[in-house]
């Protein structure tokens, strides 16, 4: 989508510069004034820089709604539940620093389905009973947008539910839908099901069928529904939902050629539906292989290798290899077009894998929010919510107080909470200036306030000291020292190479060049402009 912009603003240009008495193109003209003619770049010089995305400089949150809050009684969360919620997610007042300051949310699949997860959709254009109607959502999108917080939703582009109605017809061959789905005449086994005399592609589980979406029908009505998403619903986007598995084109099942240019095309046609409409993909894979997508198939992408070595270094209390993982992120992809994130829903929580300890739990917080990119938490992390696998362990209810219904429901909520509760919950660390809770809250405001954070070229620093971690964010007005110490010990023997005098300290215990650094700490520094 930024070949788009560019192309459009170099059409700008050149309008301009062939006939200064007449306006250039209105798309360009609403988002970049055309150069008078007497300044026009000669053709050795680059058109300026198109505006920067809006979903630069966010961090989101991603919502199971099912397990967030509960407004009518029944024990499962639901959109108006959700709606009663955000301000502790933003209030939409800067002048307050109570509420956790995230400025957009990714709901977990909201549309009709048979299973609690939702990501076997049987209607695309229908929100989940138990979450509420469509009329629902719309009053969300509305309380999100007074609050400055943009949402996007879960599409799931792979597969249906084997319940939809497009696989019934398809089963009988009716109306055209023969082809919608994968069909052979092989023997069931690895991924293929049998339905009567033939079978199907299904590659996660026999109730969700792959779409075929080299069939330009399944595409059409897939464009369609995104349309009636992004226009009639009014959200700002999509994650999408299991990204390299789209086409499999045997022996190869992963990230094929067709699969890029089929996310390309539809990332193409979002941003034609709706201009700036995200897309952030689910590419389960290497940093080297997951780049490949951006910019043109997919706008972000979680960076999974990234998310287990932050976890790794908070676990350990070393670097080891970290700096190497965060290296070749910079290297592979644009500046920041990527999203770092700790754990999603279908892994074990961080908090679990950091055994419940807070102090690792910050140090983790502390990567995720000082680091490049458009960062992901999952609901629950930020105040340490426990859960290992299996999935329903990981998707709990949130704790909000230590009750019985634990502030989510007036009746037993539809999975128990995690065991934890009574002492893992919101109202337990609210007000408690050093909780994890208060941790994430002060970085997510501070990175929400500083360009550097938000926007700045990240430089590794070679410490020389393997849980001293540290690097530079620099933007066009603001230039960062980050330095976080992994270890639980004090350490005092580590170098800042190059980096000469420091500023206002903005987070962390007082410090200067040099000084030791406590156990696990934080410490974050203005440097002298550059
Ligand atoms: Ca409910």
């Amino acid at each position: 989508m930024r070949r788009i912009t560019l192309l459009l603003l170099l059409l700008a240009l050149i309008a301009a510069a062939c006939s200064s008495d007449e306006p250039a193109a209105t798309t360009a003209v609403t988002t970049t004034p055309p150069a008078p003619a007497t300044t026009v770049a000669p053709t050795t010089t680059l058109p300026p820089e198109p505006p920067a995305p809006w979903w630069e400089g966010r961090v989101f949150y991603e919502v199971f709604v099912r397990s967030f809050q509960d407004s009518d009684g029944d024990g499962i969360g639901d959109l108006r539940g959700l709606i009663d919620r955000l301000d502790y997610l933003n209030d939409g007042d800067p002048t307050t620093t109570d509420d956790l300051g995230v400025t957009g949310i990714w709901l977990m699949p909201i549309m009709s389905s048979p299973s609690y997860h939702g990501y076997d959709v049987t209607d695309y254009r229908k929100v989940n009973f138990q979450y509420g109607t469509n009329e629902d959502f719309l009053e969300l999108m509305d309380a999100a947008q007074e609050r400055g917080i943009a949402v996007i939703v879960d599409l799931v582009l792979n597969h249906t539910s084997r319940q939809h109605k497009w696989f019934a017809r398809s089963f009988l061959e009716q109306d055209g839908y023969d082809d919608w789905y994968v069909w052979d005449d092989r023997e069931p086994g690895a991924g293929w099901h049998a339905a009567g005399d033939r079978t199907y592609f299904g590659l996660f589980w026999e109730g969700m069928p792959d779409l075929n979406l080299e069939n330009p029908d399944v595409t059409a009505e897939l464009y369609d529904i995104a349309d009636f998403w992004l226009n009639e619903m009014g959200v700002d986007g999509f994650r999408l939902d299991a990204v390299k598995h789209f086409i499999e084109d045997e022996p190869q099942i992963e990230n094929t050629p067709a699969t890029l240019a089929w996310a390309q095309a539809f990332n193409e046609f979002t941003e034609e539906a709706k201009t700036g409409a995200l897309t952030v993909g689910e590419v389960w894979n290497d940093s080297r292989i997951v780049s490949t997508y951006i910019p043109d198939a997919l706008d972000l992408a979680f960076e999974f290798t990234l998310a287990s070595e932050i976890i790794d270094a908070a676990q350990s209390g070393r670097s080891d290899t970290l700096p190497i993982v965060m290296q070749t992120v910079l290297d592979e992809y644009p500046l920041g077009q990527y999203s770092p994130f700790l754990t999603n829903h279908d892994q074990d929580r961080v908090a679990s894998v950091l055994v419940g300890d807070a102090s690792k739990g910050k140090l983790a917080a502390s990567l995720l929010l000082t680091i490049p990119g458009v960062p992901f938490m999952y609901y629950g992390e930020e105040i340490g919510m426990r859960g290992r696998k299996p999935d329903e362990l990981i998707r709990t209810p949130m704790p909000w107080d230590a009750t019985e219904a634990g502030g989510f429901t007036t009746v037993e909520p539809w999975q128990p909470f995690d065991p934890n509760k009574d002492e893992v919950n919101v109202a337990a660390q609210i007000d408690d200036p050093d909780s994890l809770l208060s941790h994430y809250r002060s970085l997510i405001q501070l990175r929400s306030a500083s360009s550097a954070l938000r926007i700045g070229e990240m430089t590794l620093v070679d410490t020389g000291n393997n849980s001293v971690f540290a690097f530079t964010r620099e933007s066009a007005d603001q230039r960062l020292l980050v330095v976080i110490n992994l270890n639980k010990q004090p350490q005092s023997e580590y170098g800042l190479p190059e980096i000469t005098a420091i500023g206002e300290q903005l987070y962390g215990a007082d410090w200067t060049l040099g000084a030791e650094l406590p156990g696990r700490s934080t410490t974050i520094v203005e440097l002298g402009a550059s």
